[in-house]
């Protein structure tokens, strides 16, 4: 299916939404300020879909600055600021609006995967990421059932930061902090009578942690611990979730995230072909804020940072849809980003 409506070229589409990603990176509006201590998220949002938009080229002036800012957010401790004598502060923090270096002042697992994805997009080296340290860091996040918490100080354990804690030892290319088989099990654990998984053993199946757990395996090889048959259960489970566009649970209205988070579950485990692309693509044009660009979470609704950029990643598994760069669904960034990574991994083990 056409990408594109209301006659609007290609050029057209890529630029009414990358002016509105430009401009999340410039100023947000009051309804987000909430949001201030996780900018880095937004960051990532903007950047990542400005590169499936092929736009970078609009942030081309501003480049520099904004890779110093994502560094400038990075957490090195010091023998004489350490506080707690632990490593797991390591990391990125989600902005400086908490204030900076106070006990409370910790990397955060997500803040570290948007900070790294946004850096590789951007196509900085990591020569300036302490690597050793974020790496060893990762130890700390791990719990005895293979989970992870985001902060140190912090119980909030479930799938979505497994995730993270694999997407940073895949970036960085170092599985040495982790507990592999620990990871494994937890996911294991978490697949659900429905045939999805939930974001904790014994919680109902979710298409976001369906996807967590499924590109978590993925990036560490481990998708065959997986049987034939829950393969097959769960790629019902993940089509069934399509009514137009997809939901996130049995009932729930369609909502233009799912649109990546299951047809990148899909794509990994090679049920994409089985997908209704055309109301998907039609769904989520529907979301289109076609006055200031940006891709709201339902039709007729507000658009944000996170719905324009899940909405325009999940445009991008589609390959039709030429307008866009395609998407790496494991990793979440443009397969251009993946190639600029692999040089990276391969000037790291020459040297
Ligand atoms: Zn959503």
């Amino acid at each position: 299916m056409e990408v594109l409506r209301n006659d609007r070229t290609r050029d057209g589409f890529n630029r009414l939404h990358g002016k509105y990603l430009k401009r999340c990176l410039e100023v947000l509006p009051h309804s987000l300020a909430t949001l201030d201590v996780s900018r880095l998220t937004i960051a990532f949002f903007a950047i990542s879909g400005l590169d499936l938009l092929d736009c970078l080229h609009l942030i081309e002036p501003q480049k520099r600055d904004i890779i110093e800012w994502i560094y400038s957010l990075q957490i090195l401790v010091t023998k004489n600021n350490e506080s707690g004598g632990h490593c797991g502060r390591h990391g990125f923090r989600g902005s400086a609006a908490n204030g900076m270096d106070n006990p409370y002042d910790c990397g955060n697992l997500a803040m570290t995967y948007c900070a790294l994805s946004s850096l590789l997009i951007l196509g900085d080296d990591l020569k300036r990421v302490d690597k050793k340290k974020i790496i060893d860091g990762l130890k700390e996040h791990q719990l005895s059932d293979g989970s992870f918490v985001p902060v140190v100080y912090e119980k909030e354990n479930d799938m979505r930061f497994v995730y993270c804690a694999t997407t940073v030892s895949y970036i960085l290319n170092d599985w040495s902090a982790i507990d592999r088989q620990k990871i494994v099990s937890f996911i294991r654990n978490s697949f659900t009578y429905e045939c999805g998984f939930g974001q904790s053993p014994g919680l109902e199946s979710h298409g976001g942690s369906t996807y967590c757990a499924l590109a978590a395996l993925t990036l560490m090889g481990e998708l065959s611990q997986l049987s034939d048959k829950q393969l097959s259960s769960l790629k019902r489970w993940c089509l069934f979730r399509q009514t137009n566009g997809f939901q996130g649970r049995p009932n729930k209205d369609a909502d233009t995230c799912y649109s990546f988070w299951l047809g990148g579950a899909l794509k990994l485990i090679n049920g994409y072909h089985l997908v209704n692309t055309e109301l998907n693509t039609s769904f989520i044009l529907d979301t289109q804020d076609m006055i200031t660009g940006g891709l709201a979470k339902y039709p007729d609704s507000i658009p944000d940072p996170m719905h324009t950029y899940l909405g325009l990643s999940g445009l991008a598994l589609n390959s039709i849809n030429n307008c866009l760069l395609t998407v790496n669904p494991a990793l979440n960034i443009s397969e251009r980003a993946v190639k600029h990574l692999i040089q990276l991994h391969s000037q790291w083990n020459d040297n």
